[in-house]
């Protein structure tokens, strides 16, 4: 048990017990802390809004340099698929949001694949790195405005109809703040769909190098929540979002041992304090990241199927989860969420 130097986010507590220690890059030290009321492990000292800045400058430019070109090129042919996928189901149950949001879009192909079957939405696309923004814009003409969903004054007049944050909500400061920030971004009856960590899992790997080696872990992308099932279900609701899907998927990890088997082969990388500024001044060429070449990634033959309803079923049958678990068991690598915003909420 210990004293937290800052609150819970979502119940104001001041008690925790410690999960780990960790570093953000060679940026911040803080410890990991699980709320004893809400059960929200989050860290303690938080990041500052300077250190998320560079550190998630850093994380990009580090994914980049270091996913060959052929993987990336995969990976955004599947977030391509997954956006047809998401969207085709939502169109299927009689949902056709014209305004969309999409918070931290990374390479934008998710946003481009729902944008397959809504043809005449308008995409908006939000994140803190100018570099994301500019991709964006030049490679899929979204409007892109530089803000998360911890200020939302940048929006100021704006409403959607469907707000994306894929892997987003373990990344912010204030999950209360932003959950109400976002329904405030909503139009009455609009959408929010969110994957995000299975927190137990996610932390697992910290949890595990400060049980056995007792020193601070490398922590390189600004997880700094890691939900519990129950926990984020309840910080929606009080929100106003009713639950449409909420589940968590893919267990693999789960029967490899993350989450519950106490082995040091499991455990997180011992922090070496990597150095930020080295990724963000060395910088990237172009030809290391191919998102910029939409057309060649998009030219295989499956993508010229002329037959939309062939193609989206090829879709779904690509990114199928045989397993849905509810995700108060934090059983599973990821939550998955479709919230509405209830129309007794302003
Ligand atoms: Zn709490």
């Amino acid at each position: 048990m210990v004293t937290r130097k800052e609150p819970c986010r979502i119940c104001g507590s001041f008690e925790g017990i410690k999960i780990a220690e960790t570093e953000f890059w060679d940026l911040q030290e803080c410890n990991i802390v699980q709320c004893t009321s809400c059960r929200l492990i989050q860290l303690d000292p938080m990041l500052t809004a300077e250190s998320t800045a560079k550190g998630c400058h850093a994380y990009y430019l580090k994914e980049i340099a270091e996913t060959p070109v052929h993987k990336q090129m995969r990976n955004l042919v599947r977030n391509y698929r997954r956006g047809i996928v998401f969207a085709s189901l939502l169109k299927k149950k009689g949902y056709h949001p014209e305004k969309i949001l999409e918070f931290g879009p990374g390479s934008g192909y998710f946003s481009a694949g729902v944008r397959y079957i809504f043809t005449d939405c308008a995409i908006t696309v939000a994140d803190i790195v100018d570099d994301v923004l500019k991709r964006n814009r030049e490679v899929h003409g979204y409007e892109a405005i530089k803000g998360s969903p911890e200020d939302i004054q940048l929006f100021e007049g704006k409403r959607f109809d469907l707000i994306i944050a894929r892997d987003i909500l373990e990344h912010v400061t204030d999950i209360g703040k932003v959950a109400g920030n976002i329904a405030s971004l909503l139009k009455q009856g609009g959408l929010l769909h969110f994957i995000t960590p299975n927190g137990k899992d996610d932390v697992w790997g910290h949890f595990l190098n400060w049980k056995f080696r007792k020193k601070a872990s490398e922590l390189l992308i600004n997880h700094v929540n890691y939900f519990d099932g129950a926990g984020l279900l309840k910080c929606l609701n009080d929100a106003g979002f009713v639950k449409k899907e909420y589940f968590t998927y893919q267990i693999k990890y789960r029967l490899r041992g993350k989450g519950w088997k106490k082995s040091i082969k499991l455990a997180g990388m011992k922090s070496t304090k990597r150095s930020a500024d080295e990724f963000i001044t060395a910088g990237i060429k172009d030809e290391a990241m191919p998102f910029i070449q939409k057309e060649k990634i998009l030219n295989s033959f499956i993508f010229r199927i002329k037959q939309k309803w062939l193609f989206v079923l090829y879709c779904r049958f690509k990114h199928h989860w045989m397993i849905h678990l509810n995700p108060v068991r934090n059983i599973g690598h990821e939550i998955h969420g479709v919230f509405v915003k209830s129309a007794d909420n302003q």
